[in-house]
This record gives structure tokens, sequence and C-alpha cells, in this order.
């Protein structure tokens, strides 16, 4: 069973006329937007080309065998350089920013499977994790590794895993943690850390080589003890256990990981508070949760702007071609009422992600790791020779390198710029998965019988739509985020979380 993309809706939406800020942006930064938008270009091609004809087909698959992998889908992705392209050129991948081109790309392939974007979200919140830790040595050890295997049978990714069976929605925040019923805790030991415990719901959790692992030393002051680990299948001490059966998102797996006395290197920490016990350095947990969160809140923002444009778009295809009454419903008025409110959603959300986006550049803007390099720095060939360098490497890789990068990052961050970012993805988050599933509502009532039909694809971006409004702290949570971070900064005596 294929799912043909509507190569009628390629007009339009092109890139000028959806992305109107993205065009002013272009008079101020050309060569940046010139990226951003060949890297859309590639992305729609790939899509188009190679992802479309999995869609349905790998769902169905799902359906027959829940315990199925989709590794077609993830080797597709690998050997178009889907699982690179976020690494800076000099570090051996695409050079696309983990910002911008990451956030439009998302939109583009959510609108055609908002499941692969799952699969793809796992790997992604594993590489913010990797950049927010600042750890060159690892971050270089995983970009090796993505190149090294991305023709292989089964790609290299990693996955990011926070969220524990007794704690889920009070792990997504620095602020809940004290409140946490947290069951993993680490262990220092000669050489390295013991970890023990279970991570649950952790997204491409049974397709990932290498795992990063979040887990305290002391439960008790998780904030103030915290670790970040880079943990590999074989690993004595680590198992994958089951895999969860949802209802929508199939493509990607989410899955158990079980910790039984599973002694991680020292080599393989990302970070740890007691690797760096100046005072200065005890807020650099709370850096790494709301830089990793501030990403992937705006990235699910996008995400679900591109599950909204789909519902919409498979709305739009089947109106043009189902009669009512014999007239095509697209000729109706109360159907063009209804599909310009879906469009208006679209519209909506992705300027909500769009803006978040922008307030991420504003607060990193001094650390281009995070929201991209300019193109001359990331595709420049003397960099990509120095970082081949062994010597460059062990200058980079030392941990008083690690400790002058954190203090940098740490410093050119303000509180102010802290919370907006906060706020801001909070807000993309929440309008984005509200009106995707606002869509997907409004498509199955409009569409009768044929948004039920698997074959049309309305009923699986249903299912795929729920789920954004749940991970990455549900919508709950980021309403009372945004009440923290925005609201009540302007309000005076105000009880928050
Ligand atoms: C498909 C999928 C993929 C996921 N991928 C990952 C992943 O890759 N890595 C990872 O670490 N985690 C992942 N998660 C876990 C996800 O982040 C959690 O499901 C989410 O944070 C909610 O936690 P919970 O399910 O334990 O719900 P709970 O925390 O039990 O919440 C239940 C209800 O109580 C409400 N609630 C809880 N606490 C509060 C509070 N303090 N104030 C107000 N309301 C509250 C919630 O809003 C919710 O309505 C994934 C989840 C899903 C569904």
């Amino acid at each position: 069973m294929t799912y043909k993309l509507n190569f009628d809706q390629d007009e339009r939406f092109d890139f000028d006329g959806n992305f109107p800020s993205l065009a002013v942006l272009a008079k101020y930064k050309p060569a940046m937007v010139k990226r951003v938008r060949k890297s859309w270009e590639d992305e729609r091609n790939f899509l188009r080309e190679h992802l479309s004809p999995l869609v349905l087909s790998e769902d169905l698959k799902h359906a027959q065998n829940p315990d199925h992998i989709s590794w077609e889908m993830l080797r597709v992705a690998g050997r178009h350089g889907r699982l690179s392209q976020y690494i800076p050129g000099f570090m051996g991948g695409l050079g696309n920013s983990l910002g911008l081109s990451m956030m439009v790309n998302l939109e583009e392939q959510a609108a055609l499977d908002c499941a692969f974007c799952g699969m793809m979200g796992g790997h992604g919140l594993g590489l913010a994790a990797v950049f927010m830790t600042f750890n060159m040595r690892i971050l270089q050890r995983v970009a090796d590794q993505i190149a090294a295997h991305q023709n292989d049978e089964k790609p290299y990714v990693i996955d990011c895993a926070i969220t524990e069976p007794t704690a889920g929605t009070d792990v997504e925040e620095v602020e809940l943690y004290p409140k946490a019923r947290l069951m993993c805790q680490a262990k220092r030991v000669s050489g390295g850390a013991v970890l023990n415990g279970r991570k649950v719901f952790i997204s491409t959790g049974h397709m990932a080589t290498d795992h990063v692992v979040i887990m305290p030393f002391d439960q008790r002051d998780a904030v103030n003890t915290m670790g970040c680990f880079l943990v590999s299948n074989g690993t004595p001490g680590f198992s994958l256990g089951r895999m969860e059966r949802k209802m929508g998102q199939k493509a990607g797996s989410a899955s158990e990981l079980i910790f039984e006395d599973c002694l991680v290197p020292e080599e393989s920490i990302l970070l740890a508070q007691d690797q760096f016990p100046e005072e200065k350095f005890q807020e650099q947990f709370r850096m790494l949760l709301h830089g990793v969160l501030g990403i992937t809140r705006t990235a699910v923002g996008a995400w679900s702007t591109g599950t909204a444009r789909g519902a919409f778009d498979r709305a739009l295809y089947l109106a043009k071609r189902i009669k009512h009454k014999g007239r095509t419903l697209i000729h109706q008025q109360w159907a063009q009422a209804l599909l310009t409110n879906m469009h208006i959603n679209v519209m909506m959300a992705r300027g909500a992600y769009l803006e978040s986006q922008f307030a991420l550049m504003r607060g990193f803007e001094k650390i281009p790791l995070v929201t991209g390099f300019p193109p001359w720095i990331s595709d420049s060939s003397i960099l990509a020779w120095l970082f081949r360098q062994n010597w460059y490497r062990k200058f980079l890789h030392s941990r008083w390198m690690h400790r002058q990068i954190l203090d940098y990052a740490r410093s050119s961050i303000s509180e102010d710029q802290d919370a907006r970012v906060q706020f801001m993805s909070s807000l993309a988050k929440v309008v984005g998965s509200d009106m995707a599933m606002e869509n997907c509502q409004l498509a199955t009532e409009f569409l009768g019988q044929a948004g039920l039909r698997h074959d049309q694809g309305v009923e699986k971006i249903f299912r795929d739509a729920k789920l954004l409004q749940i991970f990455e702290g549900t919508n709950q949570l980021n309403r009372l985020n945004i009440f923290t971070h925005y609201l009540a900064r302007h309000l005076s005596g105000v009880e928050v979380f």
C-alpha cells in the first residue's frame, strides 16, 4: 500500500509565500537563509521520492505485528544524509542548523508523516542533549559514528532517556524535580559511574546504538547531583525492555531501558556535577535541561504545524474529489469556510514556532553550536582539517576546554533570555499540538467515511497527532510553564509550580 504525496499542493506551499519572515531575514542574513532554503528543498525531495511510498505500508506492518521495527525508514533516512544533517560540516555532517533548518524541515516531514518525525525526533532529542552538554569529545564520537554507519543496514542513531515509570511530568521541569519520585540513581565508582533503574517511553530506543541517559547521583537532591551518560548497546548491565504498544506514531519505537549495575566508563560521562565542583557550575544542569527543552519544544511546535498542515492537505485533496448531493465538496461554501479554518490553524501554529525559534536564536546567539554556525564556518575546510588532527582533538576534548566552553555558554545567556526561551517554546508546543489535533478532528468530521479509511491517511494522522500533546511535557504542564516564565513575572505575590 502506498500513500502518494498530493503534488498539486506544491504550488500552494512554496518557501517564499509561506515563510514571509524568512524572506525579510534573507535581506540581512542572505547566506543563512539560502542554506535554510536549500536544506528545505533537499528534505522535500527526499520525502517525495524516498519516504512517501513507505508511510502507509510501514504503519500497516505495525498494525499486523506490534514488534515490527521500521528499519526500512531509518535506512532511507541514513542513505540520504538525514541522520547527519544537523552536525556541523567541519565535524563531518551536512551543516544544516539544529535551529531554523531543523524547524522548517520538521514541518515538511510531518506534513507527509508525523510518525517519521517521531523516529527522527528521538535521534534529534539525543543530539540536542549531547550538544547542550558541550562535551566536544563525545559529540565528535557521536558525529563520527553517524557518518561511519549511515549507509548500514541498521544505521547509527541515539536517543535521550529522561522519563521514569514513576516520574514523567516532574522530570520535564527543573522546578518540579524536588517533587519527583525518582527510581533511577547513579553511583560514583573508580573509573566511572554505575547506573541503576528503569527509563520508559524512550523514543527510538529499540533502534538506537547509544543512549543519552539522564539520572542523578542522589535522588533526594537531583538537580544538584545530576549526571548525563552515554550508554552503548552491549554494555554489561544494560538491556532493552518492552516496546510500548501505542496508538500512533508507530514508526518510532517507545522503549523501556533497564540499568542493573551498569558501569559507564569516565570517558562516556557527558556531564556530571562532580566533574565541576565550583559553585558557578551548580546551575549547569538547569541550563542543560532548559536548552534541550527550548530546542525540542520548539521542534514539537514545528512538527505539530506540519501535522496540522498534513491533515489540511489530505482534507483539501479529498474535498476536490468527494461529491455531496451531486456537487463536489470544494464548491460548497460550508466546506470552504471549514478548510479556511484549518488553514488559519496552520498559519497560527507556524507563526508560534518561528517566533519561538527566533527567541532561541536570540537567547543562544553567542553559542552557534546550539543555533547553527554560519555556512562559511560550518563548511570551512581548514576547520574540517583541524578537527581531524589528533593534537587538536586532544586539546578540544580536554577537561580544561570543556570547563571553558561551559563557563562561556553559561554566562552568555541572561536570566531574561532564558525565561523568554522557556515560555516561547512552551507556547509553540501548546499552540502547534492543539492546532494539529483540531485539524485532525475537523478533517475526520468533514470527510465522513473517507476520513476513517486507512488508505486516505486521515485516520493515521489523527492517531499520530494525539501524542504531540503529551510528550516534551504535557500541554497542561506547558501552560503552567508559560504562566510561570511570563505572566507570573509581571504579577506580584503569585505562587507558581
Ligand atoms: C510517544 C512518546 C514518546 C516519548 N519519548 C520520550 C523520550 O524520548 N524520552 C523521554 O525521556 N521521555 C519520552 N516520553 C515521555 C513523556 O515526556 C512523558 O509521557 C510526559 O512527560 C508525561 O509524563 P507521564 O506520561 O508520566 O504523565 P504524568 O506525569 O503521570 O501526568 C499525568 C497527568 O497529570 C498532569 N500533571 C502531572 N504533574 C503535574 C503538575 N505538576 N502540574 C499539573 N499537571 C500535572 C499531566 O499534565 C497529565 O495530564 C515520551 C512519551 C510518549 C507518549
